[in-house]
Formats: C-alpha cells, sequence, structure tokens
C-alpha cells in the first residue's frame, strides 16, 4: 500500500473519527530531521497533506473581500490569488475571483476564456454591466467562479478618468452582485478575491475601494520592501477617504528559498514589522508553481499534493483560521 492511499483508506469514516485519525497518522510521522533539509521539507509535505486531506473550511461570519495588491511587479500577486482561491473552493467554500489586469494571467491560470470582447471586467468597469453579466465558471473547481480581464481592460486606465464615480464602480458592482445572489437563492459567496496589475492606477484604486481586506504578497528577495511604504501611504489615503473599512489583513511571504540567507533576513524583517498580519506559512519557489498556468491550471489542481499545492493550502487554511482579521 502506497503513503497516499493508506493517508486516503484513512479519511474513508465518518468526519466525528477524522480528528483522531488524523492525530494518529500525524504522530506516526518521524519529527524533521534539520540535518536533511530533504526529509524535512518530506515530513512537513506529509504532515500538511494528512492534516488537510478532506478538511473543510470554516466559513466566514459575511463574505470576506480582499484585495491581492503590491504595485511591484511579479511578486506572486495572481499565483497567490488563484491558488488561495483554489484551495478555499476544494476546502468547500464559495469562491470568486475577480481578474483586475490587463494581462489577464488570473484568467488564464483559472481555464476561463479571455479573448478580446467577451464579457469582462471591462464591461463592468466601463459599460456599467452588472457583475453577473461577466462571471464564468472556473472549470476545475464546482464552487470557483471568474470575473476574466480581456486585453481590453488596457484602455481602462484612461477611459475611466473622465466617468463618474469612476473609483466605486467595481464596488457597487460587487455589492449588488452579492445582493443579487442572495436574492436568487444561490450560495452566498464566502470568499471574494481581487487580483491587481502592477500599479497604483485606478484598476487599483477600484480594487482598495471594493475590498475591506487587502493581502499583500511579498517575495523574498532584496529589493522586496522597496515601495512597500508606497503601497501602504496609498491604502491609508483611501481608508481616510473612500473606504474606512479597509486595512491590511494578511501579508504572505512568497518565493521563499529557506536555503539562502536573504530570504531568511527579508522574511525576519517582515515579522518584526507585520508580526501579526504575516502568515506562519510560506511559499517556496517551486517548479510546479509555475507550470501550472501553462495547463490553464492552479498548482492545487495540477499537482494537489506537490510542495508548492500544499503549502498554498495550508495559507488558505490559515486565512480562514484568522476570524480577527475580517
Ligand atoms: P504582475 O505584477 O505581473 O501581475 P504578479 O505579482 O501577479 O505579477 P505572478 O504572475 O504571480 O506575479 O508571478 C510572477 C512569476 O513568478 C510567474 O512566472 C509565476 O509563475 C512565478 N512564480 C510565482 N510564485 C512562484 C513560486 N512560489 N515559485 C516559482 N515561481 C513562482
Ligand atoms: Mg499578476
Amino acid at each position: 500500500m502506497t503513503a497516499d492511499s493508506s493517508i486516503g483508506s484513512a479519511f474513508e469514516v465518518g468526519s466525528q473519527d477524522r480528528e483522531e485519525r488524523v492525530q494518529a497518522l500525524l504522530s506516526s510521522i518521524p519529527l524533521a530531521d534539520e540535518t536533511t533539509p530533504l526529509a524535512a521539507q518530506l515530513a512537513e509535505d506529509t504532515r500538511r497533506r494528512v492534516s488537510l486531506q478532506g478538511l473543510q473550511f470554516q466559513r466566514p461570519e459575511s463574505t470576506r473581500i480582499i484585495t491581492v495588491a503590491n504595485q511591484k511587479g511579479g511578486v506572486g500577486k495572481t499565483t497567490t490569488t488563484v491558488n488561495l482561491a483554489a484551495s478555499l473552493a476544494q476546502g468547500g467554500l464559495n469562491v470568486l475571483v475577480i481578474d483586475s489586469d490587463p494581462q489577464g494571467n488570473a484568467s488564464t491560470a483559472l481555464g476561463v476564456d479571455h479573448r478580446s470582447g467577451i464579457p469582462s471586467i471591462y464591461d463592468v468597469l466601463v459599460n456599467e454591466e452588472p457583475l453577473s453579466y461577466a462571471v464564468a465558471q472556473c472549470p476545475d473547481f464546482e464552487s470557483l467562479l471568474v470575473v476574466p480581464a480581456t486585453i481590453d481592460l488596457s484602455g481602462a486606465e484612461i477611459e475611466l478618468v473622465s466617468l463618474v464615480s469612476r473609483e466605486t464602480r467595481l464596488r457597487r458592482a460587487v455589492d449588488e452582485y452579492v445582493k443579487e445572489r442572495a436574492e436568487q437563492g444561490l450560495p452566498r459567496l464566502d470568499y471574494v478575491l481581487v487580483d491587481c496589475p502592477p500599479s497604483l492606477g485606478l484598476l487599483t484604486v477600484n480594487a482598495f475601494v471594493t475590498g475591506r481586506e487587502v493581502l499583500i504578497p511579498i517575495q523574498c528577495e532584496y529589493y522586496a520592501l522597496e515601495g512597500l511604504s508606497q503601497l501602504l501611504k496609498t491604502i491609508q489615503m483611501i481608508q481616510s477617504h473612500l473606504n474606512r473599512d479597509l486595512h491590511v489583513s494578511t501579508i504572505l511571504l512568497t518565493m521563499y528559498d529557506a536555503r539562502t540567507n536573504l530570504a531568511q533576513q527579508v522574511a525576519k524583517e517582515v515579522r518584526d514589522h507585520f508580526g501579526s498580519q504575516t502568515l506562519a506559512t510560506t511559499i517556496p519557489r517551486s517548479v510546479r508553481i509555475s507550470e501550472a498556468p501553462s495547463y490553464g491550471q492552479t498548482v492545487v489542481s495540477y499537482e494537489p499534493t506537490s510542495t508548492g499545492a500544499l503549502a498554498y493550502r495550508q495559507a488558505a487554511f490559515e486565512l480562514t483560521q484568522n476570524a480577527s482579521a475580517q
């Protein structure tokens, strides 16, 4: 019997036995030997796989709307958005991802069409179509919906400038969509995640006005903290003028390579400054994570038991436990 099938069979029992079985399995896994990083990683992965398998995540009291932002490019915003969303959906929650980046990377990773001209976030922001007009289904997760972004959105920053209520269009659309679903008796959305472009323009401002929480992915590299104060200032300004509820609830360290001193230093500095917001789980650098989008998939569906997928699933679990952030 393989390790996977023995773990799987442990969950063929009723959910009330689940906790006991998980504890029994966890205690049978040897403690990590710090001197052998590979063995330590394997033990950590096995522990995560056991504790996450079949786990139903706790529903929040009300819909949590989280804006994933960092004006620095390539820090893992999109990767974090789609993989947290997939992990939350896999944990049994209803999730909506709004792709608010003209690059449309989140749409690609979630396997939804985003050719120019199809119903997208552009129609919602510029033509004031309801969000339901643009909502698509992610093929890999039944409870995961996506509002795609097409290349049309690249003109929206400029088009929005001359339009009325240009900063609050996304918020209104999301609030109305949440209400509309309730009226139609559709399941309540548990999480709405908005993926932002790498800039602090009107698209990101709309996302900040929509979200109640901000999640900042920070790449564990040298320039990681540069620009962070500008981002925090922008968030503060939005909070004073447009959205009093907005706050940085979560920071996630991404592309973490424990073997380098630099990654450890960056992580320490972030934790020193933002101890309460920073998730204990860090996302490692992983080839599986970076290749999943080329299959139109998240790593959670592409390779669910890989180190990267397990890290995102663990981070998502932590997010659901962080009730005080709501
Ligand atoms: P942009 O600012 O352009 O929107 P972003 O902040 O959304 O970028 P991503 O697109 O998520 O960043 O990631 C940038 C690149 O790094 C992508 O090629 C992605 O596949 C890769 N990447 C992200 N996270 C990881 C990881 N943990 N391990 C390996 N590669 C990663
Ligand atoms: Mg992106």
